[in-house]
């Protein structure tokens, strides 16, 4: 471990005082065993209304990601692990695909190539529900709606697909596995990069970051400023560069102490200034 993971209530004023964007993971750390509660639903509108810039980034596939650009209180959003972001502009829902080195046609003959490997090692692997609505990686439902896998074998699944030369990724429900170069990071800082971002604030020390899996490893090591909820823990043996601090509360309520705190301090600030 190349950093220490601390609790997020050891955070100073002085570290959190000049956050303006709030960039964060769906599953697990914005959701609750499977549902948007109440709770983090109410601190994401809470984080708008305060004026932060609020950037979802997730595994989960183009077909949902179209919803929550057009429905929540968003500014973009980063989809299948950072393949593309969706955004809202002059009322339509517009897109930015991230450069990933690699035809898309290859990309989609070599996915297809590797889940036929998979399915003859694991013949009862089966593909997330949310496949059909994906446009660049394969899911593989390791406990969403199936038996959770075994350690050994998640491991094994995660080392064929980078011996094939894909980027496979642990979430909380899945193994994401795709060709070309992209991830949760470099779809991120495109967007920011890009006419759509640049009425955010630019600098990634302005933005914190919350998430709670491997996949979330990619902007845990990039973002000064990030927070694994508390579900995060087993995952740390994992990760070369786990979140700078950890949430007391699992899951949506950790979002939410989170979110509540960043608020407090904006309206703090806007109090005193
Ligand atoms: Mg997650």
């Amino acid at each position: 471990m190349t950093k220490q993971t601390t609790p997020f209530a050891e955070a100073t004023d002085a570290q959190l005082e000049g956050i303006r964007g709030v960039c964060f993971d769906i599953d697990d750390t914005f959701s609750t065993e499977g549902q948007i509660r109440e709770e983090a639903f109410s601190a994401m509108w809470a984080l708008r209304r305060a004026g932060f810039s609020l950037v979802p980034v997730t595994g989960r596939p183009a077909g949902w990601c179209d919803h929550f650009a057009r429905f929540w209180p968003v500014d973009a959003v980063v989809g299948e692990n950072g393949a593309f972001v969706f955004y809202m502009a002059d009322g339509a829902r517009r897109r930015l695909d991230t450069p990933s080195g690699m035809d898309p046609a290859e990309a989609a003959v070599r996915l297809g190539e590797l889940a036929d490997a998979i399915r003859a090692r694991f013949p009862h692997a089966k593909w997330a529900s949310d496949q059909a609505y994906r446009e660049f990686d394969l899911a593989i439902d390791i406990t969403e709606d199936v038996p959770r896998w075994p350690d050994a074998d998640v491991d094994e699944l995660l080392a064929m697909c980078a011996d094939a030369g894909a980027h496979a990724k642990l979430s909380s429900v899945h193994v994401n596995t795709w060709f070309g170069d992209v991830d949760k990071i470099r779809g991120f800082e495109n967007w920011l990069g890009s006419a759509a971002g640049s009425a955010h604030a630019q600098d990634l020390d302005s933005w914190i970051y919350l998430g709670d899996s491997p996949n979330d490893e990619p902007m845990f090591g990039r973002f000064t400023n990030c927070i694994g909820v508390a579900n995060v823990e087993p995952f740390l043996r994992r990760m070369k560069t786990p979140p700078r601090w950890m949430t007391a509360r699992e899951a949506g309520a950790g979002f939410a102490d989170a979110a509540r705190r960043l608020v407090s301090l904006r309206e703090q600030s806007r109090d005193s200034g």
